[in-house]
């Protein structure tokens, strides 16, 4: 296996592949196709990238085990490809050294989080490492309310929001707003920790809610659509339609909030990849629909597969068809649009990240 330090680049300049937009294919290895989106979904994020590229890497990071490591090499491989598509062997290898069972059904939702986790362990540099998590951190107040009246209230950050599709009403055509209204909206819960009000002698039962501190450039949202019943997992086919452009304002915000107020910076998000999977919760495949960053068209990502689409061919993914075969959107990735994408516009551009 050749191993050796990268040369360091300038940003990548995402100008291979047939559209001239970066968009290269990435070979299936055997059931790696969940693996292949993921790597996807970062390498389509230059906000991503361009942190990761700034990694300053050592000596002894060059390694079969490597996280940063393997994914700068598969993107710069990506980045100067002929042929149009790449193979994340070497990657994958990585993976299963950190033991990552890659060669199986995967969850989208789940190996984002294993691999990003491992990428915030690895990359070490703290800088970096900061950056990294302010790219997808989601922080939140949850505010426990006892029977007795007693409140208190707990700080927690995610980096990507469950969304629920049930619970609402059945039959009728779920939004991607009112699962996260679901999300945030009081819940009554029964608990097993103490109150912390001495004279309290409340059968714990609980209500909590959540509201919003602060929202990242990038917004990881999936939907739950994997539900573990007692021996085995379902899952929900149910349709749930999503927006182009999606408002965080019109959800609880919490007073602590530094975007309250005037001076508020945008809390407005324009979609731009969608992870979707297609099959039974046994058995299934995943594709992704990215919209390029640098074109603004949507493409179709497919394995090796790249295709250009529209905003139609992304609706389809809704679900709902009652077919197990057909496809639906499972994570969503939006990203924060810069205040001034969200006025009418000054006539002047603001350029870079
Ligand atoms: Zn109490």
């Amino acid at each position: 296996m050749e191993e050796g330090p990268r040369q360091l680049q300038a940003p990548w300049p995402y100008s291979s592949g047939k559209f001239k937009n970066g968009l290269v294919g990435l070979s299936n290895g055997g059931l790696t196709c969940c693996v292949n989106v993921l790597l996807q979904s970062f390498y389509l994020t230059p906000e991503f990238t361009s942190i990761l590229q700034r990694w300053d890497q050592m000596e002894n990071d060059v390694n079969a085990r490597n996280i940063p490591y393997h994914m700068c090499r598969l993107f710069d491989q990506m980045q100067t490809s002929k042929s149009g598509r790449v193979s994340a062997e070497m990657f994958l290898h990585c993976l299963q050294l950190n033991h990552v069972k890659v060669y199986t059904q995967n969850d989208a939702a789940e190996l984002f989080l294993i691999v990003f986790n491992l990428l915030l362990d690895q990359l070490q540099t703290s800088a970096i490492v900061e950056e990294m998590k302010r790219l997808y951190e989601i922080k939140v107040e949850q505010l426990v309310q006892c029977s007795c009246g007693e409140v208190t209230v707990k700080d927690s950050r995610f980096w990507s929001l469950p969304v629920p599709v049930i619970g609402t009403q059945c039959g009728k055509d779920l939004t991607l707003e009112d699962g996260l209204t679901q999300f945030f909206s009081p819940q009554s819960v029964r608990s097993n920790s103490r109150c912390p009000n001495h004279d309290c002698k409340m059968k714990r039962s609980v209500q909590k809610s959540i509201k919003l501190i602060s929202v990242p450039e990038v917004l990881n949202l999936h939907l739950t659509r994997f539900c573990a019943l007692s021996s085995f997992t379902r899952k929900i086919y149910r349709s749930v339609t999503f927006p182009q452009t999606l408002d965080l304002n019109s959800f609880p915000v919490s007073e602590r909030s530094q975007t309250c107020g005037s001076g508020q910076e945008s809390w407005h998000y324009q979609l731009y990849a969608v992870l979707v999977h297609i099959g039974s919760a046994l058995f299934g495949h995943y594709i992704a629909y990215v919209k390029s960053f640098k074109d603004s068209m949507w493409y179709k990502l497919d394995d090796t597969s790249v295709s250009q689409v529209d905003w139609m061919d992304v609706t389809s993914t809704f679900g709902g068809h009652g077919f197990m075969w057909s496809e639906t959107a499972y994570v969503l990735l939006y990203r924060r649009m810069k205040t001034d994408d969200t006025k009418p516009s000054s006539g002047t551009q603001t350029v870079g990240l």
